[in-house]
């Protein structure tokens, strides 16, 4: 048993894990860029109040999931549970929105949050953003679910459902709070514990709630769909049309409200059909009023975030998660001590020339080389000896077919290069 183990909910990733989830990333955010997007670095530690007034006082995240603590200074801080708010203050606090009206960000990092640790569900967990900030068409609403699909593609990812919904503006919101609650009368007895205390302050998290009596009663109660008023529908609508313009398939939800408190108008989720409970692997919406909230000026805009973690588990599923391929091109030997430093100069030559290479440093023999290049799956060996050397010449061995050449320096890099 090791001495210092790591924190409950945190992950080590290994090689070759730690290259899948980067090259997963890359992939992701080449696509993102595709789009007109920049990335934006905001710190990974934050003021609680940031949080607490963005993503509302009610939420789950707020009121049990935050890695909150006073700092030295006696300020309350918080590890980032998630991205949109951070970028919002950058925006607001660095006075972009007075500059420029118009901007498309993403990002990328780990968030946390303390939660009953499960699969696809860790303490500390990766996710990318986007935010696209000083727009209200909806054709943009539209254009992020096809930037969320085409994310997919890029990865494979076909077995996954696309919910869409609206939650609404503020007065959509404010009369359909009213009508839910005459709606639930006294059914509130049946919602659990957490939904019976929210129903004064903010009954919709009820849509929100994983236990199974809410769920079931939620089911029967009235449609968010059926309560926008015309400016809210007309925007629902296009967003509709023009994914069917892109052949992009979607189903309506009637009640798809999202973990947290900021989003007005377009919500979205696309949950992966072999997950469990923890199914939603991309999700996000519209939210006008967060950069007011947050202290600036009217500056209405949509995004979404995706989870690394799950968007791995969902390839796994799939069975495509990516093979491990260990990058080394070109291992160096030496077949007595006298050309260790031969190969070991070699080696540094290759890397100069932009091969990945390494060389076995144990001062064994060839064969006990020729294993370690076999270990770290070597497509070619570049073996030195008296003769070569004496010659200017390397002995290429390609390490699958194990066939073997005596070639110049030059003519070596060049196959090894191909
Ligand atoms: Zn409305
Ligand atoms: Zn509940």
């Amino acid at each position: 048993m090791a001495k210092y183990t790591r924190l409950r909910g945190t992950t080590d990733f290994i090689p070759p894990q730690s290259e899948i989830l980067r090259s997963t990333e890359n992939k992701i955010t080449e696509t993102i860029k595709t789009f007109g997007f920049r990335e934006i670095i905001t710190p990974t530690l934050e003021r609680k109040a940031l949080f607490t007034r963005s993503i509302g006082e009610t939420t789950d995240i707020v009121e049990k999931e935050m890695f909150s603590f006073k700092d030295k200074g006696g300020r309350e801080v918080v590890l980032r549970p998630e991205g949109t708010a951070p970028v919002v203050r950058a925006y607001v606090e660095e006075g972009i929105y007075g500059r420029q009206k118009f901007v498309r960000y993403f990002y990328r990092g780990s968030f946390f949050r303390y939660e009953k640790p499960q699969a696809g569900r860790e303490r500390e967990f990766h996710q990318i953003g986007v935010e696209v900030l000083g727009c209200r068409s909806p054709y943009l609403d539209a254009e992020i679910i096809y930037l969320g699909v085409k994310i997919l593609e890029t990865l494979a990812i076909k077995d996954f459902t696309l919910e869409l919904g609206s939650v609404g503006c503020l007065q959509d919101r404010k009369a359909f709070v009213e009508k839910l609650k005459v709606s639930l009368g006294n059914r509130v007895d049946l919602l659990c514990k957490d939904c019976k205390r929210r129903t004064e302050q903010n009954p919709l998290r009820i849509f929100d709630c994983k236990v199974k009596e809410c769920r079931k009663l939620a089911e029967h109660l009235p449609s968010l769909l059926d309560n926008l008023c015309n400016d809210c529908k007309n925007h629902l609508h296009k967003v509709e049309n023009t994914l069917k313009e892109l052949h992009v398939r979607y189903h309506l939800h009637p009640h798809l409200v999202r973990g947290l408190d900021y989003y007005t108008g377009i919500t979205f989720e696309f949950q992966h059909n072999l997950l469990g409970a923890q199914n939603t692997i991309l999700a996000g919406g519209r939210y006008d009023n967060l950069v007011e909230e947050i202290g600036g000026a009217y500056t209405p805009a949509c995004g979404f975030a995706l989870g690394l973690e799950r968007i791995l588990l969902a390839l796994k599923e799939e069975g495509k998660t990516p093979a491990d391929r260990n990058g080394i091109q070109a291992f160096a030997c030496y077949v007595s001590e006298k050309e260790f430093l031969p190969a070991f100069c070699l080696t540094q030559e290759l890397r100069k020339r932009g091969i990945t290479s390494d060389l076995d440093y144990s001062g064994k023999n060839l064969k006990h080389q020729l294993k370690s290049a076999n270990r770290v799956k070597a497509k070619y060996s570049v073996i030195l000896g008296e003769d070569e050397i004496k010659e200017g010449k390397v002995l290429l061995k390609n390490m699958d077919t194990g066939e073997q050449k005596l070639l110049s320096k030059e003519e070596a890099i060049e196959i090894i290069k191909q």
